[in-house]
């Protein structure tokens, strides 16, 4: 799936997550806002073995880009071309993930899942910061597997175990990355999350 695609889901599971620690959005605000956008960036976080990924586009930092804009900042203007500089150096370390991870690899096993969760546990708690942070970003981690898992690709959720790419569809209900098909699946999935939540959390206390 695309960015766009994962940040929803990542929100959607993050939502359920929350309805589940009985957490709402106008009791704990300050609580709640911080805990779903950990989740997005749950759902997005896989991706970062993507020279594709939605962070580069959005901060426009491809190679080409960040290259053009160190030749553009004149010298004359010292700040331009920190600024400049230090985004090719990210767009360049960026590069370097992109070469050890490829897209769909390590990032995308279901093992990653638990350790990096794992790791931002182990960050929340060193902080004290609230558990839902960490459930959300897991949440939304697991999620992005599942709309990953939907593609024709697949996910390799079982490597190294198991190496071969894994599919929780069919053949023909598979669908390929930025067709309508994508959308339709993306509603059908938020759906799916959507009746969870209202089994599990109730009508009475859906607040969002
Ligand atoms: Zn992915």
């Amino acid at each position: 799936m695309n960015g766009r695609s994962h940040a929803i889901l990542g929100a959607a599971a993050s939502v359920l997550a929350l309805g589940i620690q009985e957490i709402d959005i106008i009791d704990q605000p300050l609580v709640y806002v911080p805990a779903l956008f950990m989740g997005i960036m749950g759902g997005l976080f896989p991706d970062i073995d993507s020279a594709e990924n939605l962070f580069r586009k959005s901060l426009k930092l491809s190679s080409a880009q960040t290259r053009r804009d160190v030749q553009n900042a004149t010298l004359m203007r010292p700040v331009t071309m920190v600024v400049a500089v230090s985004r090719f150096i990210v767009a360049r370390i960026l590069n370097v993930i992109n070469y050890f991870l490829p897209h769909r690899g390590p990032t995308h096993y279901g093992v990653s899942v638990i350790f990096v969760t794992w790791l931002v546990y182990w960050f929340c708690s060193a902080w004290g910061l609230d558990r839902s942070l960490w459930i959300t970003f897991g949440a939304g981690y697991l999620s992005h597997l599942i709309g990953d898992g939907v593609t024709i690709r697949g996910v390799r959720f079982l490597a190294p175990i198991y190496p071969d790419f894994i599919h929780l569809m069919p053949p023909k209900l598979r669908i390929r990355v930025g067709t309508q098909a994508e959308s339709v699946m993306l509603a059908l999935l938020v759906g799916i999350l959507f009746w969870i939540y209202l089994s599990y959390v109730g009508v009475a206390t859906l607040k969002v």
